[in-house]
C-alpha cells in the first residue's frame, strides 16, 4: 500500500472519529440557559443568570466533548450492571426528577437510585480522567448541591431516600478508590434550599454574581464551556487577554507564577520524603494523636518504557515519532536592585 493511500486513509478516518463525536453532541443537545440541577452548586454567576433568564451567547453544539461523551458511555454499560449485582427491590436509572422549591420548578436526571424499605440509596457516578482533581478530595459543593438536589427530587416523587454516594471512577484505569456515602437528612436540605434562596437574590443582578475565584475561558474548564463566558469576560479573546492588560499586570502574574512555582518545588521534595518512609508499611488502618489513616498500596500497573521503546525502533530503523508541545510561558523573576 503506497504511503499517499495510507495518509488517505487517516484522513477519513480522523474525519469519521471526529463526526462520530461532534453526532453525540448535537443529538445531547439541550438548553444551555435552563439552570438544572447539575448546575446548582456551580458558579453563582452562571447559576444566577441562568435563574435570571440571560440568553446564552456561547454556542458549543458543535464541540467534540470527547471526555463527556465517553463518561456518559461508562454510564451507559456501568450502571445497569451494578444495579443486577446490587438486586433491590426497585431500581430506577438515569431517573428523570424535578425538584419543587421556593417557587422553582429546576430539574435533572439521577443517575442510579435503588430503593428498599428503610434503605433507599441514591448513586452519582462521576468519570474522570488525568485533568480532573484527586478523587479522593471530599465532594466539591457543586457534587454535594447535585447529589441533594436529586434526593430532594425523588422525595417530592414519594420515594424515600436515607443514603447518598458519590462515585468517581477513573476513565484511564476503572479505579473507584474515592468511594464517598453520608446519611441525607434535613441539614441537608436546609443547605440546598439556603442556596436557592441566594441563587435567587443574585438572579437579581447576575453580573454582580461571584464567579466563586473561576479565572475566565482558557484558564478554567467551567468557564471553557460556559454558555455565557463572553458576557462574562468581555473582550477575552484570547482567552488571557482578561486578566492581563497592562505591564503591571504581567508583573503580578509572573512573581505569583515563580511563587508557586518554588512551593511546588518544596511541597514535591516533602511530599517524596514522606512517601520513600512509608515505603514498605504494612498497607491498613493506623490510629494516633487523633488522626486516622489508611495505608493503600497504588502503583504495579504497566506502562511504557521510553528508552527500551526507543532501542527498538532505532534497532528496526523507524524514527521516534514526536510531537510538537504547546508554545507556553515561564517567568523568570529578578528583583530590581533598590535606588
Ligand atoms: S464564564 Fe466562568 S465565571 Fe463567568 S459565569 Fe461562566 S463559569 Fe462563571
Amino acid at each position: 500500500m503506497n504511503r499517499t493511500l495510507l495518509e488517505q486513509q487517516r484522513q477519513t478516518l480522523d474525519e469519521a472519529i471526529t463526526g462520530v463525536f461532534t453526532d453525540a453532541t448535537a443529538e445531547d443537545h439541550h438548553d444551555p440557559g435552563e439552570l438544572t440541577l447539575s448546575g446548582l452548586g456551580g458558579c453563582t454567576r452562571k447559576a444566577a443568570l441562568q435563574l435570571a433568564g440571560h440568553t446564552p451567547t456561547d454556542d458549543d453544539s458543535h464541540r467534540e466533548q470527547r471526555a463527556s461523551h465517553l463518561g456518559r458511555a461508562t454510564h451507559d454499560w456501568f450502571l445497569p450492571r451494578l444495579a443486577a449485582r446490587l438486586g433491590r427491590e426497585l431500581t430506577m436509572i438515569e431517573h428523570d426528577v424535578i425538584l419543587p422549591v421556593r417557587g422553582l420548578h429546576i430539574r435533572g436526571r439521577l443517575d442510579l437510585a435503588t430503593l428498599a424499605v428503610g434503605a433507599g440509596l441514591l448513586l452519582d457516578l462521576k468519570t474522570y480522567g488525568y485533568d480532573q482533581a484527586d478523587p479522593g478530595q471530599p465532594p466539591s459543593r457543586a457534587r454535594l448541591m447535585q447529589v441533594w438536589g436529586y434526593t430532594m427530587g425523588l422525595r417530592a416523587q414519594g420515594y424515600s431516600i436515607e443514603t447518598v454516594a458519590i462515585l468517581p471512577m477513573s476513565r484511564i484505569h476503572g479505579g473507584t478508590d474515592g468511594l464517598w456515602l453520608a446519611e441525607f437528612g434535613p441539614q441537608e436540605e436546609a443547605i440546598v434550599d439556603a442556596r436557592i434562596r441566594d441563587l435567587i437574590h443574585h438572579a437579581k443582578a447576575p453580573f454582580f454574581a461571584p464567579r466563586d475565584g473561576h479565572r475566565g475561558p482558557g484558564l478554567d474548564m467551567e468557564c471553557d464551556s460556559c454558555p455565557f463566558r463572553s458576557q462574562c469576560w468581555p473582550g477575552a479573546q484570547p482567552a488571557q487577554a482578561a486578566q492581563v492588560r497592562t505591564d503591571a499586570d504581567v508583573v503580578n502574574h509572573a512573581v505569583r507564577y515563580a511563587e508557586a512555582a518554588a512551593q511546588e518545588g518544596a511541597w514535591k521534595e516533602e511530599k517524596t520524603y514522606h512517601a520513600t518512609a512509608l515505603h514498605r508499611t504494612r498497607p491498613g488502618p493506623y490510629e494516633a494523636d487523633g488522626y486516622e489513616v489508611e495505608i493503600k498500596t497504588t502503583g504495579g500497573g504497566k506502562r511504557l518504557n521510553q528508552s527500551q521503546a526507543k532501542a527498538l525502533l532505532a534497532e528496526n530503523g523507524l524514527p521516534v515519532p514526536m510531537t510538537t508541545d504547546r508554545e507556553s510561558r515561564r517567568a523568570v523573576v529578578k528583583r530590581r536592585p533598590l535606588a
